[in-house]
């Protein structure tokens, strides 16, 4: 990590490695075939062309070969050698040989007598006159002189011009009189060959180069020289100097092709450099190599792309794991919330149900703290009745002493109504004290209403009370309890017909109901004399009457009060403008629930 730039490069290095060795192990080969196939191409090429130069030697110096013969026949040669002390033979045969000359294209043609001294000669009239120098020493005299025909390759005395030589006795009978040369000048053959890039090359029998395209070369040896080889260097002094420098060619930098001339005994060679080869090769390997990169960057492209590919699939199928996974932990997370919200909601039932059983505890701590404050009020009305009873039967037991029966009657009767009343004001605190089984309800307000009136029919319909109904038919749902909602609408109907008892007749009670968001208010008014200043100012409080004990506890408003607080509504009291005594009762709303008319709850 800390050298990233070298364990990048690394890589690349291997592969550009990879594919260097593997370009030259495909290009080796390929360049072995070019090789091979351009020196067969050029060889051929040389072939052809040392054939050329083969036929043009060959047929140069046999096109003069015979010359000599067939020009020692001439008689004009013959009488000057015959007669060699007439000048005008002699200049006649001048004449001749000059004009020979220019028709043959040879460059020298001269006669010499059998002792070796040239007579007459075709430059007779030059500076290089042969005329009169003896070339015994030749070899082609003493060949021709031998009867054969005479050859020699050498350096031009005079004119140190290189030349070839043929020489060929002229016979007088069987006598050989002298010998006629001719002698053709091998620079220009040389000059002929040109320029070319391929360079020719002419050795004697000595291996000595006496011909060549390329002058640096000329008269050196291509071997070693025998010591008898050096001795008739010596002797005819063939070449311009005695020490003759060695010729190396090296065959890998040449490439060589050589014809034996046989019968002069001479080998033509053509060179050429290798290096020649180079180029094509180097063409053909730089396109073999081009096209081979070219396909290894077509292979490579291929892998890359099929490596993308096979990335671009694992990262796909990666992605899908990875997507997999995450919606695994998801669903996972889903389900812990999932737990903890049913916790939750399970949490908060409870709670609601604790919620629920406390505010039960709240209403009933409510009305014990109503009966505590009624407490002193409670004891003081059970207290009059027992010290009135005590003291009825105190009296009672005395008056029985004096048999005085009636009196005693009165006085059991006495005891007996306290008695009773006792009773009811126990009664009424019981049921003001008793738990209700349950948290205010849904409960229809009409059907409680009914039962209420239902209770009270027959003291109604005695006092010829007119009822007004003023209800919606529609059930009109309220929070309530069902017992504790009749125990109110009880009191409150009781309470009216005992104002009305006290009237003459029209006795009227109305009663009416609305209902808006805040909840349902239900009204009953009645047509009595309604609440004095004092009822209106106490009636709420508890053992508050205005009515004889035997009529009324003045425990009636008080429970009410209380009840209706408990269900979350209240009693409102006062009197109508028209007259007579209106109560308002404020319940909330409820949801609609089931049946409007539910059991009775006798437990009521
Ligand atoms: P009780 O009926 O036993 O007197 P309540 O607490 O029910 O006790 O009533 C208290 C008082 O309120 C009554 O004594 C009466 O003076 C007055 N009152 C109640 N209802 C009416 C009514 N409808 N018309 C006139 N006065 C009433």
């Amino acid at each position: 990590m800390t050298h990233p730039s070298i364990t990048s490069n690394r890589p690349r290095w291997r592969s550009l490695g990879i594919l260097a060795l593997l370009l030259a192990l495909l290009l080796w080969p390929l360049h072995e075939l070019a090789e091979r196939y351009y020196s067969a191409r050029l060889a051929e090429q040389n072939r052809q062309t040392l054939d050329l130069y083969v036929a043009n030697l060959l047929g140069t110096l046999r096109s003069y070969e015979t010359l000599p013969g067939i020009l020692g026949n001439l008689p004009v040669l013959r009488n000057a050698l015959l007669s060699p002390s007439n000048s005008a033979s002699l200049e006649l045969a001048n004449h001749q040989l000059m004009r020979l000359k220019h028709q043959t294209g040879a460059d020298v043609i001269y006669l010499m007598r059998a002792d070796g001294l040239t007579i007459a000669s075709s430059n007779w009239d030059q500076p290089d006159s042969f005329v009169g120098r003896n070339f015994a020493f030749r070899p082609y005299f003493l060949e021709a002189m031998d009867g054969r025909l005479g050859r020699f390759f050498g350096l031009g005395n005079t004119s140190g011009k290189r030349g070839y030589y043929f020489g060929q006795a002229i016979e007088h009978g069987r006598e050989r009189v002298g010998v006629l040369v001719v002698k053709l000048d091998l620079d220009r053959t040389e000059t002929l060959w040109g320029n070319s890039p391929e360079r020719l090359l002419v050795t004697d029998s000595q291996g000595v180069a006496i011909l060549t395209s390329y002058p640096g070369w000329r008269f050196r040896t291509t071997r070693p020289l025998r010591a008898e080889e050096q001795e008739a260097i010596a002797l005819h002094r063939p070449y311009p100097t005695l020490d003759l420098q060695q010729l190396e060619l090296d065959p890998v930098l040449w490439l060589q092709q050589s014809r034996q001339l046989d019968e002069i005994g001479w080998t033509v060679s053509i060179l050429t450099p290798a290096s020649q080869l180079d180029r094509p090769v180097q063409s053909i390997l730089a396109g073999g190599g081009i096209a081979l990169l070219a396909i290894l960057a077509l292979y490579g492209l291929w892998l890359q792309r099929q490596r993308h590919y096979l990335d671009r699939i694992a990262l796909s199928t990666r992605a899908q794991r990875e997507l997999e996974a995450r919606v695994l932990e998801r669903t996972r997370d889903l389900e812990s919330l999932n737990s903890r919200l049913k916790q939750e909601v399970l949490e908060r039932e409870q709670a609601q149900q604790e919620l629920v059983r406390a505010q039960d505890e709240l209403v009933q701590a409510g009305k014990l703290s109503a009966l505590g404050t009624m407490s002193a009020s409670i004891s003081h009305e059970l207290n009059q009745p027992l010290a009135a009873i005590r003291s009825y039967a105190d009296n009672a037991r005395i008056l029985l002493e004096h048999q005085r029966h009636d009196e005693v009657n009165a006085n059991l009767q006495q005891i007996s109504a306290l008695t009773a009343r006792a009773a009811s004001i126990i009664a009424h605190l019981r049921a003001f004290a008793r738990r209700d089984r349950h948290a205010p309800e849904s409960m229809a307000l009409q059907p409680a209403l009914d039962d209420a009136l239902a209770l009270h029919a027959q003291r109604r319909r005695t006092l010829d009370v007119e009822l007004i109904r003023d209800l919606p038919d529609a059930p009109l749902w309220v929070q309530a309890g069902e017992t504790r909602l009749r125990q109110v609408l009880s009191n409150l109907i009781a309470n009216a017909l005992d104002a009305l008892a006290e009237r003459p007749l029209p006795r009227k009670l109305w009663i009416a109901a609305r209902h808006d968001e805040q909840g349902v208010s239900l009204s009953l008014r009645d047509n009595g004399r309604g609440f004095s200043q004092e009822a209106l100012n106490h009636a709420l409080e508890p053992f508050f009457t205005t009515k004889t004990s035997t009529q009324g506890l003045g425990l009636g408003l008080a429970i009410c009060d209380s009840l209706m607080r408990a269900l979350g509504g209240e009693l409102q009291i006062g009197n109508h403008p028209e007259g007579g005594a209106q109560l308002i009762l404020h319940l909330r709303l409820a949801e609609p629930g089931t049946n409007p008319y539910p059991p009775e709850d006798l437990s009521a």
